[in-house]
């Protein structure tokens, strides 16, 4: 069924958020003739402390529950004042309340962005409710406790649902693209927990037996990516090794500044950046709203997929195609080597869509 409209939440949030948030919005917009969007601005962060006395307002939350996905810039929780800073961050909790349970990260080499390892085009499908990160686990309560001042003790949790879940989403993508998925573990070690996590990938694999499936030790896993991140590219991991692996793959691809991210459920969708507020550069104009800008893009070809529409998928793909050519040709952010600003560079994006529409 396709929308007619498609309603969005759009959060700023700290940092460089209101630069590179705005950006998104902006090249969205350029992209999106065939597609009504209205951008639903809901207070987050910083300002909504000021104003509303907490980082993320009951009246946002609600507000997210009426909308067909959101925006959400990064926020900087170690600059709250207290009690803010101690509680659960805002995207900890809308991933938790809104049951976000994959984390989708693809990581892609673009020409002229100093890859790495050049080639790369890989996704990580990363578990984000369990594993160990049992704070964020819906049944478990505090995921860490100390029973005495010198120990300190976590726990992790698979669940059998929780695994099938995330690894129908890695063999649906890989079908997508290139059909090979690998499983990311370390049963060896962890035979129960990381053990269940393979078993239960493996046979979810069944179902798709036109997709190639290999599983890698987590330590192993983060060796060949070094050399051979070309050779991967569906990678489905439970949320620790998901987070601690995408950062190194935002790297080999180029840099943090152009890893995007959405985080999804059956039925909403997460668009953030990988990286967080970068308060050191917030405010100069240098920020690279890149990955910010692909993360919109994700967030449009999930919800094509979700309304069964194939409009947002092909503005995804102009927006995709603009930011690959205006890097190719040159244009880029300091993170990347280049001397464009965060609002030239977005100008320049914005020509390279007039351009192809
Ligand atoms: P968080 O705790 O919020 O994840 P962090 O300490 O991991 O934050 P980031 O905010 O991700 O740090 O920033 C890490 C480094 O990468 C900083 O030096 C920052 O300036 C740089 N950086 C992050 N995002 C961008 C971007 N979009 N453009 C340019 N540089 C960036
Ligand atoms: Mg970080």
């Amino acid at each position: 069924m396709t929308q007619d409209t498609y309603r969005l939440g759009v959060m700023d949030g700290d940092g460089i958020g209101p630069e590179i948030v705005p950006a998104a919005v902006r090249v969205v917009d350029a992209a999106a003739q065939e597609l009504d969007i209205e951008w639903v601005p809901l207070p987050v962060g910083r300002t909504a402390i000021d104003e509303f006395g907490t980082p993320l307002p009951e009246s946002t939350v609600e507000a997210l529950s009426g909308v067909d996905g959101w925006l959400l810039g990064p926020h900087d929780n170690a600059s709250y004042p207290e009690p803010h800073r101690s509680r659960l961050n805002p995207s900890g909790f809308l991933r938790k309340h809104f049951d976000l349970f994959a984390n989708i990260r693809p990581a892609r080499a673009f020409d002229g962005a100093r890859a790495l390892v050049p080639g790369t085009d890989l996704v990580i499908v990363r578990e984000n409710t369990q594993g160990f990160y049992a704070d964020r686990n819906t049944f478990a309560g505090a995921g860490e406790f100390m029973p005495t001042p010198d120990v300190a003790i976590a726990h992790a949790i698979f669940t059998r649902e929780s695994v099938e879940r995330i690894a129908h989403e890695a063999f649906r993508l890989a079908r997508q693209r290139r059909r090979r998925v690998t499983v990311v573990h370390k049963a060896n070690v962890l035979r129960l927990t990381s053990g269940l996590f393979l078993d239960v990938c493996r046979d979810v694999a069944r179902q798709y037996p036109d997709v190639e499936v290999g599983d890698a030790h987590i330590d192993a896993m983060a060796a060949a990516l070094v050399r051979r991140a070309p050779e991967f590219d569906v990678i489905v991991t439970e949320n620790m090794f998901g987070d601690i692996l995408s950062d190194l793959t935002a790297e080999i691809a180029g840099s943090l500044g152009i890893a995007p991210s959405v985080n999804v459920s059956a039925t909403r969708g997460m668009a953030q950046a990988t990286h967080g507020s970068a308060p050191d550069i917030a405010g100069r104009d240098v920020a690279n709203p890149v990955a910010m800008i692909l993360s919109a893009a994700m967030l449009l070809e999930w919800l094509g997929e979700r309304h069964d529409d194939p409009a947002p998928a092909r503005v995804a793909g102009t927006i995709r195609d603009a930011v690959a050519d205006t890097i190719r040709g040159g244009v880029t952010t300091p993170d990347l080597g280049g001397s464009a600003g965060t609002r030239a560079f977005t100008d320049a994006v914005v020509v390279s869509i007039k351009h192809m529409t």
